[in-house]
């Protein structure tokens, strides 16, 4: 199979893998479980989340931060 997963590790290669910037989790799908932003990746998982997070929570504001970056 050529989008095999490969298993997790330490020194996780985020450059070569679909590694969520959000969680910083690979998801099990690969490739196929993020959606691509820029440069980095967005696991659908943490996509769905974002969709329905709530302006006024923290959680919010840090991912929002973390999507700043992605985007400058
Ligand atoms: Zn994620």
């Amino acid at each position: 199979m050529l989008n095999q997963i490969l298993p997790w590790s330490e020194d996780r290669e985020c450059k070569v893998l679909p590694c969520c910037c959000i969680c910083g989790k690979i998801p099990a799908e690969g490739i196929r479980g993020v959606i691509k932003l820029k440069k980095a990746f967005i696991c659908k998982k943490c996509e769905e989340e974002i969709v329905h997070l709530d302006i006024d929570s923290a959680q919010y504001e840090v991912v929002k931060e973390k999507i700043k970056k992605i985007l400058k």
